[in-house]
């Protein structure tokens, strides 16, 4: 009779490297996982809620926001990667280092600055 509940106890011990515990139901789930599949609650990777916080951060992207990362981080693709543009932005990065991405960084950054709040919401919203 012990046996079983002994069983029991050593399965929910064992944790593979790529699994983790649900913070909701204590279930063990993939690190990958979105969901758990148990309780149904969304299950946030430190990535992910990283990815959040920036959004949260941009929340309605802010023009002003973005033009000043081009001008002064444009060369690192900061104002792509604000603008939810991490795509485009790893070819910023890449170059980095021609300082190309840093004159279109500006010329971008500007613009966004020159834009009116509609057309800049129209674009990137
Ligand atoms: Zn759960």
């Amino acid at each position: 009779m012990t046996e079983n509940s002994h069983e029991h106890r050593k399965e929910e011990a064992v944790k593979k490297a790529d699994e983790m515990f649900c913070p909701s139901c204590g279930e063990i789930i993939k690190k990958e996982a979105e969901l758990c599949m148990k309780c149904g609650v969304r299950v946030k990777s430190p990535l992910a809620s990283l990815g959040h916080e920036l959004n949260e951060l941009g929340g309605d992207k802010n023009k002003l926001v973005a033009g000043l990362l081009g001008i002064f981080l444009g060369s690192f693709g900061a104002h792509k990667f604000y603008l939810g543009k991490g795509g485009t932005a790893m070819w910023y990065v890449c170059f980095c280092w021609t300082g190309i991405p840093a004159l279109i960084g500006i010329i971008e950054g500007i613009s966004y600055l020159s834009m009116t709040e509609a057309a800049f919401a129209k674009k990137f919203k």
